[in-house]
């Protein structure tokens, strides 16, 4: 079977290429350099060309350059101007990181690429593409819908467009899927998973050394993957993976809490019996909400304040879930769930998770 891809040279196309070998293919890849900061990633897709190959998998494999063209759109992954953020991948933040109309660009001139392979070759081609339902919040572009209706767009304007498919196997899966996909891929290819893996980046922001910093969004979303597997990513880190690890999973208990009115663990949280002088901030947007004076020890397992900060203005909202009448507050900057309040003999009770909060000391303090 004949198939041409995109080999971003992150992990989700990665595993995706060892996934068409395993299956007998004959692949041609294509990198597209579009002027992204991360262009390390290019280097690892070539890095790995040359591993499989070094193995016997002889894969055609062409870098685009769409650096000019694409330099022209607003984007935290082309634009110098624009900060990469940080946190959880599925946070508003990150839709800084979508590049306007990227995969409608990446597939046309796939569906190109294949289409002439396909009468070169006097074939049928698939167009094999490595996205998955993780992305489907963020990235459009990455839904089922956007794919179907593109291939038919693109089989209404072409002939021979009968020769060419579009093939997505993870569409319903997730980057730990897919890790579980690579690791049967490499052991039926009889390759190493940890160097195929080390050749990739993920990272939106790697540093010189070409280490990934484990805060961007994609880079959490790829830790907790590799936790998930029971594995360590074999790339590097400008830290040790315990403590990128612990990173990521307070990342993703905080999306947890914040986001889909989770509760931490009591007696787990960084500020329980935290009293030093300072002011706790929203951990999304910075907001200051209490101040360490109100801060007491209320036993209960999570820092307790009696009220908030002068000009925090919580949002109150009446709860029911759980079979209990609770208020539930939030913060009035960013609407992140922080906890609840309770009226009790003694006043009010903010019991709040550590995890939304983030501490900073007071500086006029002798
Ligand atoms: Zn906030």
């Amino acid at each position: 079977m004949r198939a041409v891809m995109a080999l971003s040279g992150g992990m989700d196309s990665t595993g995706l290429l060892l996934r068409l070998l395993a299956d007998g293919c004959s692949v041609s890849c294509i990198s597209y350099d579009y002027g992204q900061k991360h262009s390390l990633e290019l280097e690892r897709a070539k890095a790995n060309i040359e591993y499989l190959s070094q193995n016997g998998f002889e894969i055609e494999h062409r870098q685009v350059d769409l650096s000019s063209a694409m330099s022209i759109f607003h984007s935290a992954l082309t634009s110098s101007e624009i900060e990469i953020p940080e946190g959880h991948y599925e946070q508003e933040q990150m839709k800084a990181t979508v590049v306007p109309n990227r995969n409608a660009i990446f597939s046309s001139i796939l569906y190109g690429y294949a289409l002439s392979i396909a009468l070169r070759e006097e074939c049928s081609v698939k167009i094999a593409l490595g996205v998955h339902s993780g992305d489907h919040a963020i990235y459009p572009d990455c839904r089922p819908e956007f794919y179907k209706s593109l291939g038919e767009a693109f089989a209404e304007g072409n002939w021979d467009s009968e020769k060419v498919s579009f093939h997505l196997p993870y569409i319903e899966g997730d980057k730990e899927s897919i890790l579980i996909d690579a690791l049967a891929a490499c052991d039926a290819l009889k390759l190493d998973f940890d160097t195929v893996f080390a050749n990739t980046n993920t990272s939106y922001n790697p540093d010189s050394q070409g280490r990934a910093s484990g805060n961007s969004g994609a880079d959490v979303e790829r830790i907790l993957a590799f936790f998930a597997i029971g594995r360590a990513d074999p790339v590097e880190y400008v830290k040790p993976w315990p403590v990128v690890l612990e990173n990521a999973l307070k990342a993703q208990l905080t999306h947890q809490v914040t986001r889909e009115n989770g509760t931490e663990p009591p007696f787990s949280g960084e500020y329980d019996m935290h009293f030093e002088p300072g002011v706790y901030r929203c951990i999304n947007c910075d907001k200051t909400l209490f101040i360490s004076e109100n801060k007491y020890d209320s036993g209960c397992g999570w820092p307790a304040f009696n009220r908030e900060s002068d000009g925090a203005e919580i949002k109150r909202i009446t709860d029911v879930s759980h079979g209990m009448k609770r208020v539930e507050v939030r913060c009035s900057g960013c609407d992140s769930h922080l906890g609840h309040v309770f009226d009790e003999y003694k006043g009010e009770r903010y019991c709040i998770n550590s995890v939304c909060l983030k501490f900073e000391e007071s500086e006029d303090d002798a």
